[in-house]
């Protein structure tokens, strides 16, 4: 057909299964176990179903914005606010990518980036990681048209510490650098004391993963105010009102719980600390995870037949068939009911 000649074409992102069968086991989203913060149930049955037909409020002018700002010490000027951090980070690339020199990040990383760039047609360029899945700060050091960077990693779950972001931060200070830390709740250190001294580095966080949400999707970046200022012009050139009246009411309980949020992590990073045990016990090896799932790989038997047994028994966990990597499996954190399941699976499959 002549009109495909002006098509925007993209091959999309490909997200983990969402089964909808009951009773199955579901490790392959690095979704939380744990339900959200009791108030934010409270939150939805207070929930103001006749305020529905107004439009809802601006994101930074919400109790939302005020509690995230109160809980990382900044300003409601230093925080923007999404539909998910796939939102926020979809707007970053398209306000702060737009160079002609290439975009760098590491050639194992979270498969939205390339897809981003292509869909903006920004070119890019991925840095390997090193033979323990380490990415090396000297690969970004070459002239380039921005950073980006999930810390932890993802799928490996390696953290790189925080001297590390610096020095990339430090190494970039003409482009920006987005460090985007889905996962560092469950025992990395954030770079966020780093956005006073750096202009140029934005920090993008969750409520998907240790907040219990990814049902909810808000997302959220903090930087200093002329980084945020950039990405509002960008956000409310597209779409003004993007996070719902649900959402922002229900996000503040969760922000606002912070004992609740703290023992999920704990518990998480306790079941994360006996699944290594577990794992290396039936032959998986897997590099050391700061995150809420292990990167691990058998001994002997090729990921992609436990990947497929275990579905059988209906436990989901993710595998990608992509150079480097295909021998691996993602699983996420689950309870230790789940994981007590899952051990008794791969018993059966590596036993
Ligand atoms: C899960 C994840 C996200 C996106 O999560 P949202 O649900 O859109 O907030 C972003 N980056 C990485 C590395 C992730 O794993």
């Amino acid at each position: 057909m002549k009109w495909e000649e002006n098509v925007r074409r993209v091959v999309p992102y490909t997200p983990g299964e969402q089964p909808q069968k009951a009773g199955i086991i579901k490790l392959n989203t690095n979704e939380n176990p744990y339900a959200p913060a009791p108030g934010v149930a409270e939150a939805a049955a207070a929930l103001d179903v006749e305020k529905l037909r107004l439009y809802p409020a601006f994101p930074e002018k919400t109790d939302l914005a005020e509690a995230l700002a109160a809980r990382y010490h900044i300003g409601t000027d230093q925080i923007f606010i999404g539909v998910g951090s796939d939102d926020v980070l979809s707007i970053a690339f398209m306000t702060f990518f737009q160079s002609d020199k290439p975009v760098f990040f590491p050639d194992i990383t979270y498969s939205f980036y390339d897809v981003w760039a292509d869909v903006y047609r920004i070119p890019y360029e991925t840095k390997a990681l090193d033979a323990d899945f380490q990415i090396r700060p000297a690969d970004y050091r070459e002239p380039n048209g921005g950073v980006i960077f999930p810390n932890p990693n993802a799928p490996t779950g390696v953290l790189m510490p925080l001297e590390a972001v610096e020095e990339i931060v430090a190494a970039n200070r003409d482009v920006v650098v987005i460090v985007d830390e889905a996962y560092i709740d469950f025992g990395g250190t954030s770079a966020l004391p780093l956005i006073d001294q750096y202009d140029n580095l934005l920090v993008v966080q969750t409520f998907s993963k240790s907040r219990s949400m990814a049902g909810m999707r808000i997302g959220y970046a903090m930087g200093q105010p002329a980084l945020i200022r950039y990405l509002n012009d960008v956000k409310y050139s597209v779409n003004s009102y993007t996070m719902n009246t649900a959402a922002l009411a229900l996000g503040v309980e969760a922000v606002r719980d912070e004992a609740y949020f703290e023992m999920c992590c704990k518990r998480i990073m306790e079941t994360r600390a006996r699944a290594e045990e577990r794992l290396s016990g039936l032959g998986f090896v897997f590099p050391k995870s700061c995150a809420n799932f292990i990167f691990a790989s058998h001994k002997t038997i090729p990921a992609r037949e436990i990947f497929e047994r275990l579905k059988e028994n209906d436990i989901y966990v993710r595998w990608w068939n992509k150079d480097r990597i295909d021998n691996y499996l993602r699983i996420t954190i689950g309870t230790d009911e789940q994981m007590e399941a899952l051990y008794r699976a791969l018993e059966e499959i590596c036993g």
